[in-house]
């Protein structure tokens, strides 16, 4: 019993302790997600960042082609489906493959 007392004023210190340091917090906070959002991009986290991030829509999309994380607005949107690439190149290069998958 002396335990859980101990445990519960423990997390109203901590609680008053992170009040406190909150702004600091959010700022390395805000540094992790940016990183941890490379991976993966919830939506929930997205919602957060709306108060302070200057550009919040930044969504990422996958190039079909190699793979790779780029924001929507800097992907290439082949207008079939949501087929986007990367660059031009990713974009060709995935054309040329499906042609010669075709051919044989
Ligand atoms: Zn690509």
């Amino acid at each position: 019993l002396k335990f859980l007392i101990i445990a519960a004023l423990f997390s109203l210190l901590l609680l008053l302790l992170y009040s406190r340091v909150y702004p600091y917090l959010n700022f390395l906070r805000k540094l992790l997600g940016a990183s941890r959002s490379m991976g993966q991009a919830s939506a929930g986290s997205d919602a957060r960042f709306h108060t302070a991030a200057p550009k919040p829509e930044r969504k990422l999309v996958r190039c079909l082609s190699c793979g790779t994380w780029v924001p929507a607005e800097r992907a290439l949107a082949k207008g079939v489906g949501n087929a986007v690439y990367c660059s031009r190149e990713c974009r060709e290069k995935s054309a040329d493959s499906n042609e010669r998958k075709i051919a044989g």
